[in-house]
């Protein structure tokens, strides 16, 4: 079977007037999962970067509503930030999540970057009284690196939780993703793009299989 461009790629080279940011499916189920699938894939190897300028991370920021409206406003006009630093903390979370994703364990080593953000984080939070009760949040004023914070905090909240075990690699294009499927079995990010290629690679091994089969009993 001939290797085909995973869906998403085809996509993106179908629309290539416009930003992959733009188009990229929001397959990921929690804020910091979307955050590592701003790649065309992972697998085999990490493709085509779409968190390629500070524009590129302003056009996320807007289109997963990290900050609220009017605070995002302020944000977008501040000079740029350090896109290394935004990449670093992406792909750590990846290596994160990646790894127990195949492992069923965390790796020490890989909270290290991680634990860096949230050490930032925390000289900025407080406890507040919101609608819904007492939640702790990052204090309103705007700093630059409140998307990052808010990721890393969405990053630890998961780690935290009993979702973990949920968190998946997708087996076609190695995206992380929250497994909210009844009984835990789903095993690619979306059902159109990388579903429908497993079913279609899975279908051509089958019959390749009775193909040989039906040669041997000849
Ligand atoms: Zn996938």
């Amino acid at each position: 079977m001939q290797e085909s461009l995973p869906v998403k790629q085809v996509l993106a080279v179908k629309n290539f007037m416009a930003n992959p940011i733009e188009e990229i499916t929001l397959d990921g189920g929690w804020l910091c999962l979307d955050f590592t699938n701003t790649v065309s894939g992972r697998r085999p190897v990490k493709g085509e970067e779409y968190l390629r300028t500070w524009d590129d991370y302003i056009l996320w920021v807007r289109r997963l509503a990290v900050l609220p409206d009017a605070e995002f406003k302020v944000w977008q006009k501040m000079p740029p930030g350090d896109m290394d630093e935004v990449r670093a903390l992406r792909e750590a979370i990846f290596e994160l999540f990646d790894y127990h994703a195949k492992n069923g364990k965390i790796h020490p080593a890989h909270l290290d970057t991680l634990n860096g953000f949230l050490h930032e984080v925390y000289m900025y939070t407080c406890i507040k009284l919101t609608d819904n009760g007492l939640q702790r949040g990052i204090f309103k004023k705007t700093y630059l690196e409140k998307p990052l914070w808010i990721i890393a905090l969405s990053a630890e909240a998961l780690l935290l939780s009993d979702r973990l075990p949920r968190v998946k690699a997708c087996d076609n294009c190695g995206w992380l993703f929250l497994d909210t499927s009844k009984n835990g079995t789903r095993r690619w990010c979306n059902m159109h793009t990388c579903g429908s290629q497993i079913k279609a690679k899975a279908w051509y091994h089958r019959k390749k299989e009775e193909e040989s089969r039906k040669e041997d009993l000849r």
